[in-house]
């Protein structure tokens, strides 16, 4: 195997930004050296740049299979690839006829001969697949998923992950405790959203504002604290994933302070947009949880600082326009690509200090990897890690275009916006994957990861996540 060093970089190692050359050998970091230059096959100079572990999206609906028009494993991890991100978690799909444990060996394969980037699967978790939890904790999932909302029917693809009811979710919670693996869950009351809906429909509402009252923080909040019950009784890691509203933030960080196994997701546009940008983007800012107002998003990057939010994580859901462009905001589907905007978002927050670098290494890689029994495989630049590297020019300024999204909708609801700070180069198992917008390995590049250790207990403490 070729050996290569990258020099004049500066490195994030855990205890910060650190002068200092990189030697990789066999895929991972053989020897972090300061000031001598060890040999090797290749070098890459980094002058200028910043290099941080490789981001980890542990949310993502790529989707691919029958669903290959919305966005397929080349295009999203692609798209990975040019934002950063070195390892994916795919979510489940809901493929009829077939059961959890077909669609993820069909998610496997297919993954394998496309993904440009590791990845890991998530597996579905909802009523009907309570039988094949333990199966598809046997074939390698990463983690389960399950909403506490039905899947409308303009989003079929998800059925098999909705729990139904209270005493299915409190089964599939117990099952999955049993496998040591995180339970993923969307908190959203079902009865509240449902009633809503009918009454803005009965008052002729289609537009999208009748979207974002629809699913009013209430809806969240009590799901929230309803999942952090049932988990506590089972003893399952719980990971709450997209949450949005103030008073769960709250909920969560009660909950850790009474040690309860819990870490939360957020995504990027529950950072960086309100229900008021939403109104002006329309349809392809529709999102579930709906944007919130500035309170909420002022309280989210509070709960971000604090340490009550572990994980930033894309949620990236590609769409065909025609699912996204009824003039009847209920009938368009819930969701919008971020994978390859999430980390350039947040590289600019770290530019513009609303960010240490270490909270932005903890929350897109050392947390999901940690979470995610990934570490120290992935998560970290330490000798004997996998050499997943994103090269950064801090001072370089661009503007987020549609013509640059690679996924197959190629829009982001970013469009147009300014960010400092660029991603230049992005290095999976030593290999570069993506340079300066090209891509430089072939489809099927990227390899399974599987959790390192289904009995040891996630290590994020609270002091990790602290500034
Ligand atoms: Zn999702």
């Amino acid at each position: 195997m070729t050996s290569l060093a990258i020099r004049n970089g500066k490195v994030f190692l855990e205890s910060g930004l650190v002068e200092a050359s990189l030697l990789i050998e066999n895929g991972r970091i053989a020897a972090i050296t300061k000031g001598s230059f060890l040999p090797s096959d290749q070098v890459l100079d980094a002058t200028g740049a910043i290099i941080l572990p490789g981001g980890i999206d542990v949310h993502t609906h790529i989707e691919d299979l029958d669903y290959a028009y919305r966005e397929d494993y080349i295009t999203g991890t692609r798209a990975a690839a040019a934002g950063g991100i070195t390892t994916v978690l795919e979510m489940p799909l809901g493929i009829e006829g077939k059961s959890s444990c077909e669609v993820f060996d069909m998610q496997l394969e297919s993954m394998n001969q496309r993904s440009l980037v590791d990845f890991g699967i998530i597996g579905a978790a909802g009523r009907a697949s309570i039988p094949h939890i333990s199966s598809l904790a046997e074939r390698g999932c990463i983690g389960f998923k399950t909403f506490m909302t039905s899947a409308p029917p303009e989003e079929a693809e998800l059925s098999d992950l909705a729990a139904e009811n209270d005493y299915s979710l409190l089964k599939i919670f117990s099952e999955i405790a049993k496998t040591g693996l995180v339970a993923s869950v969307h908190a959203e009351n079902d009865a509240i959203i449902k009633g809503e809906i009918t009454r803005l429909q009965s008052e002729g509402r289609k537009d999208f504002s009748a979207h974002t009252e629809s699913r009013p923080p209430i809806a969240e909040n009590e799901a929230c604290l309803r999942a952090l019950i049932l988990a506590c009784h089972t003893r399952v890691s719980l990971n709450l994933v997209h949450m949005s509203s103030k008073n769960a933030f709250s909920f969560i960080r009660l909950a850790k302070a009474r040690e309860v196994d819990v870490t939360c997701e957020i995504t990027p546009h529950h950072l960086f947009l309100t229900s008021n940008d939403g109104e002006k983007i329309g349809p392809w800012a529709k999102v579930d949880p709906p944007l919130r107002s500035p309170d909420h998003v002022r309280a989210a990057w509070n709960a971000l600082r604090t340490g009550t939010i572990d994980m930033v994580a894309s949620d990236h859901s590609p769409y065909a326009h025609h699912e996204k462009s009824s003039d009847n905001i209920f009938q368009c589907a819930s969701g919008t690509p971020g994978i390859q905007t999430m980390l350039p978002l947040l590289i600019d927050a770290y530019t513009h200090r609303r960010l240490t670098l270490v909270q932005l290494a903890n929350l897109t890689s050392t947390n999901p990897a940690k979470r995610f029994n990934l570490y120290p495989k992935k998560g970290v630049i330490a000798p004997g890690s996998d050499a997943d590297l994103v090269l950064v020019n801090p001072r370089s300024q661009y503007t987020l275009t549609n013509q640059s999204i690679i996924s197959k909708p190629a829009l982001t609801i970013f469009n147009g916006r300014t960010l400092t700070g660029a991603i230049q180069t992005t290095i999976l198992r030593g290999s570069i994957i993506y340079d300066n917008g090209a891509f430089t390995q072939k489809e099927g590049y990227g390899e399974f990861v599987a959790p390192l250790d289904l009995h040891r207990k996630p290590q994020m403490k609270k002091s990790e996540t602290l500034q």
